[in-house]
């Protein structure tokens, strides 16, 4: 800006300077021009008188100037400049003409005697023109003769421009460079520039509000961040970093650092990024304050030279737990098929070889039928649990349910079950609407209260009852059955988890409806808690969050 500004300025006063240069230059030719032709008309006026002694060879006219005298014919009595018996008649020359006509002329023409652009003054005396003139190159060589003072005048005032337009970039320039933008005042000398202040004023603002926005992310983020200079001092860390190293605010380097197995990583990385070895990131899982840790090491380069290192650290614990059930529950599932499947596929066998007497054909047939219905609803149970592992959940519609309709309709398709149980369903429920997915909730309560006519004794009862707790809802499935050892109860939503594996097995159970339900009901914000006594009986209590009705 400054140079352009500079050019820009120094390029109208040399533009400047030329025009007046040219136009001076012309002024003086024709200055000099006025004055010779004045020069001319004097000399004129000074020989006129003695003419006739001119002619005669009486005198000689010795000057610069050229005499000419001719007579009324136009023929040339005397010139001082050339040989007269050379020269033709002068009568049809322009300023002869004139002269005869109006007493005096002047004219500039080429001369075919001097061969050369000629001013001529001429006057008519006693029938006689006295022509005095001389050649244009007599005023070039005044111009050539003033030529030093144009030299150093041009020169002065290149320099004058230089000098000029630096004083002036440098003025125009100094509000801007020294331009303070909160300072710079209405009244200020550059009102042009406010509009221009208030777009940067307001850029600086959206610029500093996003700096905020992302460093309150960065604090915030789960992920722990340590940034690092080269050398391995600390730089900053955001709040997560402590959940990792408790004393890492007052830590200034890494080398302070207690984990050994972390600090050994880092160096490693500090070292190779160094050296120039690894310029991608180093990604490795390792476990940091007893967190299994995915940690990323980037390294920071600015123009070709390390600068420093991002470390960042995620925790994968749940992640990594995650994997693990994952791991156990395909173990498992090959496992629980197999059992139900290895029977039907034994009892199958025994049948087909004849070798099963008539009277146990029954009870063979028997135990094919129910463990091929304890598989079908084992791999129903799967299925379940492999939708809410893939997410598909979401994919269901919420909309809003009456609990009380549903819980009548569970008890309603319990209720041959329950009598063949010998247990009694009890409802005691008012109209309570939820936000939810009415299928999944109906499968809940079903597997509720299911389990609670299954681990029931003969006689025994469940009692289901529905209200609203301030903006809860409340809904308890409370039987008197077989109860839950209490060493068992934080176990029960764990997959294919049975306090008595052989009971649930005969009584088709396979330890996944729980886990089910705890899925469904955490899809619906909802809490299940679990009171039991072995011998006296369970009781179920779901939480639901109420919807405005
Ligand atoms: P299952 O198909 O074996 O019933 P669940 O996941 O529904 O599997 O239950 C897990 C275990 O919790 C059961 O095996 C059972 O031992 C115990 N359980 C669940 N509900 C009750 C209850 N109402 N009374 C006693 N035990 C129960």
């Amino acid at each position: 800006m400054q140079q352009k500004i500079f050019y820009s300025i120094f390029s109208a006063c040399f533009l400047l300077l030329l025009i007046v240069n040219i136009f001076l230059i012309f002024s003086f030719e024709a200055f000099l021009e006025r004055e010779l032709f004045l020069k001319l008309e004097s000399s004129a006026k000074q020989v006129k008188d003695s003419a006739n002694k001119y002619i005669n060879g009486e005198l000689k006219y010795i000057s610069h100037h050229r005499l000419t005298i001719i007579n009324n014919d136009g023929e040339v009595l005397y010139d001082n400049f050339a040989d007269i018996s050379k020269l033709d008649n002068h009568i049809l020359r322009h300023e002869v003409q004139e002269a005869f006509k109006n007493g005096v002329a002047k004219s500039i023409r080429y001369s075919d005697t001097l061969q050369e652009k000629t001013l001529y003054y001429a006057l008519m005396h006693d029938n006689l023109i006295i022509r005095l003139s001389n050649t244009h190159d007599y005023l070039f060589g005044s111009i050539v003769r003033f030529m030093p003072y144009f030299i150093v005048e041009f020169f002065a005032f290149l320099f004058l421009s230089l000098l000029l337009a630096k004083v002036l970039t440098r003025k125009i320039l100094k509000p801007i460079i020294e331009c303070d933008i909160d300072s710079l005042s209405k009244d200020s000398s550059y009102k042009e520039l406010h509009s221009f202040v208030k777009k940067i004023k307001f850029q600086n603002k959206v610029i500093k509000q996003k700096q905020k926005e992302i460093l309150l992310l960065i604090e915030n983020m789960s992920d722990g961040i340590i940034w690092l200079n080269r050398h391995g001092n600390i730089l900053s860390v955001n709040k997560s970093v402590s959940l990792y190293f408790s004393d890492i605010e007052s830590t200034l380097s890494i080398y302070q650092l207690s984990d050994c197995t972390f600090l050994k990583i880092a160096l490693e990385a500090l070292e190779e990024f160094k050296k120039n070895k690894q310029q991608e990131n180093k990604i490795l899982q390792l476990k940091i304050a007893h967190y299994e840790c995915e940690v990323v090491l980037s390294s920071i380069i600015s123009k070709n030279k390390f600068k420093g290192m991002v470390i960042v650290i995620r925790n994968i614990t749940e992640k990594k737990i995650a994997q693990k059930l994952q791991r156990e529950f395909s173990a498992n599932v090959t496992h629980e098929l197999k059992t139900p499947l290895t029977s039907i596929l034994a009892s199958s066998e025994m049948i087909r070889n004849k070798l099963v007497a008539k009277e146990d054909l029954d009870s063979f047939v028997d135990r094919i039928y129910c463990e091929s219905r304890r598989l079908l609803s084992m791999i129903d149970e799967i299925l379940k649990i492999s939708f809410f592992d893939e997410g598909k959940e979401d994919r269901l519609k919420k909309i809003r349910i009456n609990l009380k309709n549903i819980v009548e309709r569970v008890s309603e398709r319990l209720s041959l079950i329950a009598e063949g149980a010998l247990v009694t369903i009890k409802l005691d429920v008012c109209d309570c609407h939820i936000f939810g997915v009415e299928d999944l909730i109906e499968d809940s309560i079903f597997n509720i209260c299911h389990n609670a006519i299954r681990y029931n004794k003969p006689n025994g009862e469940v009692l289901i009852t529905l209200h609203k707790e301030n903006d809860a809802i409340k809904l308890s499935i409370k039987d008197t059955g077989i109860g839950i050892p209490q060493d068992s109860l934080p176990r029960i939503f764990e997959r294919f988890f049975c306090v008595d594996k052989g009971r649930s097995k005969k009584l088709g159970g396979s330890g996944l409806g729980l886990s089910i339900v705890d899925t469904a009901l955490k899809y619906h914000n909802a809490t299940i808690d679990v009171k039991s006594e072995v011998g006296i009986g369970s009781e179920f209590i779901i939480t639901f969050k109420e919807v405005e009705s």
